[in-house]
């Protein structure tokens, strides 16, 4: 069961959560090379990434050098060629590239986390052994093509027609916009809406090189300017039987279960970008001085260091946690996806503000890294679903379940929320019905072993927990299932249930580098004091010193979280929503701000 789905209905899975997951030891082994491989090469281009950035191009050569490096085949298995990387190690490669520039990241995270994903989740074996060999050495690239002009968010309203002839081929007809990879990919999956059956959304592999597909020009980008993005358009374009991925009319199913796969790629990348600011910033810090001493000695840049590295660490607990929900088989893990996609996107947005304040004129400079990265990481909130409806969704799928629980609202709102995104237009169609049944949720100690200091941030979680559930219940009785309609009441629940989720990951992983370095919990104090000693005594300093700072992360992460929760718990009952939606109206009905000083 997913964990927020267990927070929602007053629980917290413990064994989903702790002890925090290491690596595997293959991947470990791997990874080592990998990432030194990765740094020789992309290094060297540091003055590159900033011409390829102005004129907006990613040369052919340097794709090359993309490919003679393997990054192209990172979670292919290595029976058709691949790496076989675990989505923990792709996430960390992704976030090893970044850490050098974002449009490469983007050009093999888009081709490996949505291009070619949707061939490894469903493909047939004979449509893996005829693509994934070709895809794992580069020679051909993958793009995912869903969005169209008319269809953004809300991906089910796709136009793309598919004709179905006798012979059980295909016509594709419809045109893609802003598709990266869009210009240099061979292999597209495309969604398309079938003109047979119910005119259900049918998903397909479809190559660049057949007649009657093209791409239209690179796009002029704010940021990621190097990535390729393009319209795709498909005209009278032929496609075999034997290229429709999974069922016919199951594309959406298809769709979303890649964009829910590909998160920890994007959560890996932001986090890579993350730690380079961090670096950045602090290399600043120590060198600019400001009225005779270093800008690193006060404490508005210390607060803006301290804080990004928290947010760092928070992101990248739960990437990482939600990459080993993947690799270990659980199929229930989109709530939790969605929110460390959102959680590392906006941590990323405030962190290259605030690196960019840090170095103030000079981030502002074009020879400074700072603007790039501030305009490169833009994107994040918006693209493989933008943080909006990413937040509906975590809170709808959390409720639909805590509905269910309750034994109320069942076939008629399963309906809505068994599809949320799809949903969100017929909501209202459905008549009020309130919740009659109490939970009578009672309140989960989490057990893991954790030193004595983390008890408090521990304490934080099991108590807003019961709070969450309690919240989410008398949402439902209040708004029954027009509780769709109430999108503020549905945000400040995702961002509970985010900084709950968030803040036990960071708490897991912080209580695990503390156990390694042998900083004792209560048990293990009373009972084997020699034995903590012993292991504390034979890690090196630094790993001590590291391991007290990220217990003290996540005493940090949990004070904040609380006043946040408390926060988007007191405005779920008092807030100024009926006076927002009054004013957006006036404002929408003026078209302009019409107020003006006399
Ligand atoms: C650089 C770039 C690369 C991209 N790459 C790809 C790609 O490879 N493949 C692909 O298929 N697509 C790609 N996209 C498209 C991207 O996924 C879409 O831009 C995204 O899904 C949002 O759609 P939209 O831009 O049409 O915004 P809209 O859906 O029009 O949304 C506009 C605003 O309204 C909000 N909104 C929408 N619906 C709701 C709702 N129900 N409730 C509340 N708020 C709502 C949104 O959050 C947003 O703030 C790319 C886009 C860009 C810019």
């Amino acid at each position: 069961m997913s964990v927020v789905k267990g927070l929602v209905a007053g629980r917290i899975l413990e064994e989903q959560l702790f002890p925090y997951p290491r690596l595997l030891e293959k991947d470990r082994e791997v990874l080592g090379a990998m990432l030194d491989a990765i740094d020789q090469f992309l290094a060297p281009h540091q003055a590159d990434f900033k011409r390829w950035d102005r004129d907006a191009a990613q040369p052919a050569e340097f794709i090359q050098g993309l490919r003679d490096l393997g990054l192209f085949g990172l979670i292919i298995p290595e029976t058709f060629g691949g790496l076989g990387l675990s989505n923990g190690a792709y996430a960390r490669v992704l976030g090893q590239t970044s850490s050098h520039d974002s449009s490469a990241t983007l050009t093999i995270g888009a081709h490996s986390s949505i291009g070619m994903k949707g061939l490894l989740l469903f493909g047939t074996e004979e449509q893996k052994a005829r693509y994934l060999p070709k895809l794992a050495s580069g020679e051909m690239i993958a793009a995912f093509c869903l969005t169209e002009s008319a269809s953004g968010s809300d991906a089910a309203s796709i136009r793309t027609r598919a004709q179905k002839h006798e012979d059980g081929s295909w016509t594709l007809n419809g045109e893609k916009i802003w598709i990266t990879n869009g210009g240099i990919a061979d292999l597209y999956t495309v969604f398309a809406r079938t003109t047979s059956g119910e005119g259900k959304i049918t998903a397909f592999i479809v190559e660049a090189a057949w007649p009657g597909v093209s791409h239209g020009h690179h796009e002029d980008k704010m940021g990621i300017r190097a990535s390729s993005t393009t319209t795709v358009t498909f005209a009278d374009v032929r496609v075999p039987a034997a290229n429709v991925l999974d069922q016919e009319g199951k594309g959406f199913k298809v769709a979303m279960a890649i964009l829910n796969n590909g998160r920890t790629g994007l959560g890996g990348g932001a986090v890579g970008g993350m730690k380079t600011l961090v670096a950045l910033a602090s290399e600043q810090a120590k060198t600019r001085k400001q009225f005779g001493q270093p800008i690193g000695d006060f404490g508005l840049i210390r607060e803006k260091i301290s804080q990004m590295t928290v947010d760092c660490f928070a992101a990248e607990s739960a990437v990482f946690m939600v990459a080993h929900y993947i690799d270990s088989g659980h199929d229930d893990y989109s709530i939790e996806a969605a929110i460390s996609k959102i959680f590392a996107s906006e941590a990323l947005q405030r962190a290259a503000y605030e690196a960019l304040q840090i170095a103030a004129g000079s981030g502002y400079m074009r020879d400074y890294p700072f603007e790039q990265v501030a305009r490169d990481c833009r994107i994040l909130t918006i693209f493989e679903g933008t943080n909006e409806v990413l937040r509906l969704y975590i809170a709808l799928s959390a409720l639909k379940d805590l509905s269910r629980s309750l034994g109320v609202l069942k076939a008629a709102v399963d309906d809505i929320f068994n599809s949320p995104i799809k949903g969100f237009g017929v909501l209202t169609d459905y008549a009020e019905r309130r919740l009659t049944r109490a939970t009578g949720v009672g309140r989960d100690k989490i057990l893991a072993p954790m030193p004595v200091a983390l008890r408090a941030a521990a304490n934080v979680y099991e108590r807003y927990t019961v709070e969450l559930s309690r919240a989410c219940e008398a949402l439902l009785r209040k708004f029954g299932k027009s509780i769709a309609d109430q999108q503020l009441q549905l945000k400040r629940i995702a961002d509970i249930a985010i900084d709950l989720y968030v803040g036990l990951c960071v708490t897991s992983r912080a209580a695990a580098l503390a156990n390694a370095a042998g900083q004792a919990t209560a048990a293990q104090q009373a009972t084997a004091p020699e034995q903590v000693m012993e292991a504390a005594a034979s890690l090196p300093e630094s790993a001590q010193a590291e391991a007290s700072q990220a217990v003290a992360m996540a005493q940090m992460f949990a004070r904040q979280a609380r006043r946040r929760i408390a926060g988007n718990l007191r405005r779920l009952e008092r807030n100024e929503d009926a006076e927002m939606n009054r004013l957006a109206g006036f404002i929408l009905d003026q078209g302009r701000y019409p107020w003006d000083v006399t």
